[in-house]
């Protein structure tokens, strides 16, 4: 009788089993194991190629090598992660193709020269927050926040489906530089201040780290605005270099010790409400990338923009109750009036800047009557159901 798999197979079957039957299923048991430990070796070179850049790959694709810098320190919690969250969906979407290595903030380039080096193309990435882009590109900010704006939800719709995207590219465009979404904080925290603020009088003379347009608006109300990396934050708060910070929200604020060097904290983020942060490619590196890599890369991007917003949501919540117990802090709102006179000073700020300059004129104008569409949605939905959950 001629013996094969299939025969024993189907002997075994029909309950006929002979010694040559049991010698030809030892057989195959042995040659299944043999096929399934080269399968896994193969599995474990796969993996090294993924976590070891630059390891040599039994692979005749192109490979691709990047580096990604960024403006916060490396790792740093919520910020830092989303980056590497992004650069782990990469690798592991192409297979270890596309390996990205992330930078922190001043360990390739200064934290807010991210820009700058990804417009030069001396690296192929950034993550950050176009808001840092200001002195450059004056309507930069209203891809990040800008004060009494929109929120996460609304700013992703915006950027997504309402024209901002094709506004922001074309505003990046002659620096060379690609945007895309990555990642989103929520509201943010008015911040931390070494002053209590009872009235518009107290911003007088108070020197405040707070980026962006916040930092016109803060500014034209008296105080002093100043953009300082957030690794600096701790000190020049400690020894006084500045008087106020905001920094992001409980999370994150907690990571940098605010709470240490910081008496009162208040709220809302009235200055951001809902801060969008940004993944950028040089351009000729992005043209140059095969059309299913600009997929995984675009797919990852989106992918970053909604974890970030959900770790954000779910360890601000638990940093609130932390830092009560551990601080003993008790977040208190900025006076009516002080959020009042902000608002004031926010539109004349975007009217007057509309008047000057041309690009922001357009940005603005997209943007405000994408906000108003979407506010008058957002009070029959959203707003009245939080009303209605209390
Ligand atoms: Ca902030």
């Amino acid at each position: 009788m001629e013996m094969n798999i299939y025969t024993a197979r189907f002997q075994l079957g029909s309950v006929k089993s002979t010694p040559l039957v049991i010698l030809a299923l030892v057989a195959a048991l042995v040659v299944s194991i043999g096929l399934l430990v080269n399968e896994r070796a193969n599995n474990y070179r796969a993996s090294l190629a993924v976590d070891i850049p630059g390891t040599a790959v039994d692979d005749q694709r192109q490979q691709y090598r990047w580096r990604l810098v960024t403006t916060w320190p490396k790792n740093f919690p919520g910020l830092g992660m989303a980056p590497e969250y992004f650069a782990r969906l990469v690798n592991e979407m192409t297979g270890g193709q596309l390996q990205i290595q992330v930078y922190g903030g001043g360990e390739l380039v200064p934290a807010l020269g991210v820009f700058d080096a990804v417009s030069s193309g001396s690296v192929e990435m950034g993550h950050g927050a176009s808001y840092y882009w200001k002195g450059k590109i004056p309507a930069a900010p209203f891809f990040t926040a800008v004060p009494f704006g929109m929120n996460a939800q609304e700013v992703n719709a915006w950027i997504m489906y309402g024209g901002g995207l094709e506004l922001w590219r074309e505003l990046y465009e002659p620096f060379n530089v690609v945007p895309f979404l990555g990642g989103n904080t929520g509201v943010q925290f008015a911040g931390w201040f070494n002053k209590e603020i009872k009235s518009i009088k107290d911003i007088k003379g108070l020197k405040m780290r707070i980026p962006g347009i916040a930092g016109e608006v803060f500014s034209l109300a008296g105080g002093a605005a100043v953009t300082i990396p957030g690794g600096e934050l701790y000190t020049s708060m400690q020894t006084g270099v500045i008087d106020a910070t905001e920094w992001v929200a409980p999370y994150n604020d907690m990571a940098f010790g605010l709470p240490e060097v910081g008496e009162f904290y208040y709220y809302p983020g009235w200055h951001e409400p809902g801060s969008a942060l940004e993944l950028i490619i040089n351009k000729e590196t992005w043209d140059s990338l095969p059309a299913p890599l600009q997929k995984i890369i675009e797919t990852a991007a989106r992918a970053t923009n909604q974890n970030t917003l959900d770790e954000f949501t779910a360890r601000n919540a638990s940093a609130l109750v932390n830092m009560k117990e551990r601080f003993d802090v008790v977040p208190r709102p900025l006076p009516v009036e002080v959020i009042k006179e902000f608002h004031t000073l926010a539109t004349g700020y975007y009217e007057k800047l509309s008047a000057s300059d041309p690009v922001f004129a357009r940005v603005y104008s997209s943007y405000s009557a994408f906000q108003k569409e979407v506010e008058a949605w957002h009070v029959v939905s959203e707003e009245a159901y939080y009303d209605a959950r209390k």
